[in-house]
């Protein structure tokens, strides 16, 4: 069985640094690897019309936006195959054989959805697509036989429930699924990076966000703008790391060079956390230095953004290919599903024959 990879996002907005440390970064890193013989990139349109239902418009303007932003960053389409979900129907057929095999009541222990659906003022009326939409990301999963899902920590309760619903289908019907595993970022400020308001995790759905494709000026905005130490008032107070953003930024962001580069006068990060935890480091010079790393780190993706953006067919041809190849995965996944479940009726010659001599015999 070969090393196979499954990710993707909700194209309900652009894609910000969150997703890009959270797990843009490492796919690029993996499919760079050669390590995968398959890498499949997913654009999760249906599932962003679970919560997008009244705004069809959003989600259809967006997923060239998600495209984009994958390209620059150095998803390449020689090596990874993106996709649109919702051009890939296989995925509904294994979502509703899948449904048989959860409970309402473990759907509504999962922790994500249960702070999505607050975060939605969903309480009193919750879509059924959308509670049930872990189910149907298990078959996104497993249509691709994927062993790896690189995600950040919000996916940890999803790739479970696929854990669960592959357990339980390959006990019942027999091995035809395969059981994925989460791959996390490594380092902790990458797993949720919050948003610059400070606020649980920077969301799409929240605006609190830096986008990829923002512009250096508007990037330099947000980063001044951003939630600190609120005890941290004047240069000589002591400041606290925990909680504060500009810190958790620049431990997703930073490296060793940046500082030769751009504040010589510490060695590494640990040196610049150590004085303003005794205090007589100013927010002003912190927030600078890391406005010139995100700068570094985003301006690459920008300007190879524009360039793609003047052949935007080239990017649609290129998600019509993919998502063609992958629904030939997928059908092929199904058809395991179908045959183990048997349901398979007009292949099943044993049951043809079965029949035909019972009613023979009468
Ligand atoms: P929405 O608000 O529409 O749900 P989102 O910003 O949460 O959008 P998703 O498309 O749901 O983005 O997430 C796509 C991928 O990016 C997932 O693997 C998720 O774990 C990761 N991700 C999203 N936000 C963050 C974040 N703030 N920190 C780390 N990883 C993130
Ligand atoms: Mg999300």
């Amino acid at each position: 069985m070969g090393k196979i990879i499954l990710t993707g996002d909700r194209p309900t907005g652009k894609l910000h640094v969150g997703h890009y440390v959270g797990s843009l970064r490492r796919r690029v890193e993996l499919q760079n690897s050669g390590e995968y013989d398959k890498i499949y990139i997913m654009i999760a349109d249906a599932q962003a019309l679970t919560d997008n239902a009244d705004n069809p418009e959003k989600v259809r303007q967006n997923i060239i936006e998600v495209a984009l932003d994958y390209l620059a960053c150095g998803i390449d389409p020689k090596k990874s195959t993106i996709l649109i979900q919702s051009q890939i129907p296989e995925l509904c057929e294994l979502s509703f054989y899948y449904m048989n095999l959860v409970t309402v009541s473990r759907l509504q222990r999962n922790p994500t959805v249960k702070s999505e659906i607050q975060m939605r003022n969903f309480e009193a009326s919750i879509p059924v697509g959308f509670f049930t939409y872990p189910i149907s990301q298990a078959a996104d999963i497993t249509a691709f036989k994927a062993t790896t899902v690189p995600a950040g920590e919000d996916q940890m309760p999803m790739v479970e429930q696929t854990q669960e619903i592959v357990h339980k289908f390959n006990s019942v019907y027999g091995e035809a699924l395969v059981e994925p595993k989460i791959l996390l970022p490594d380092n902790q400020a990458c797993m949720r990076l919050p948003g610059i308001d400070g606020k649980a995790k920077m969301s799409k759905s929240l605006g609190n966000c830096i986008y990829l494709s923002e512009e250096p000026e508007e990037i330099k905005k947000k980063v001044m703008s951003m939630f600190t130490d609120p005890d941290h008032i004047r240069v000589q107070d002591p400041g606290k790391i925990e909680g504060n953003c500009v810190f958790t930024y620049l431990d997703a962001f930073c490296q060793p060079e940046h500082f030769e580069r751009y504040l010589p006068d510490y060695a590494n990060l640990d040196e610049l956390k150590d004085h303003y935890r005794r205090g007589g480091l100013g927010d002003v010079k912190v927030k600078k230095f890391l406005n010139n790393v995100l700068q570094e780190t985003l301006e690459p993706i920008r300007v190879r953004r524009k360039e793609l953006a003047k052949d935007i067919p080239a990017i649609y041809e290129i998600l019509k290919k993919g998502s063609e190849e992958a629904e030939k995965v997928a059908a092929a996944t199904l058809t395991d599903v179908k045959n183990a479940m048997k349901i398979n009726y007009f292949d099943d010659m044993a049951l043809i024959r079965e029949q035909a001599e019972k009613y023979s015999k009468e």
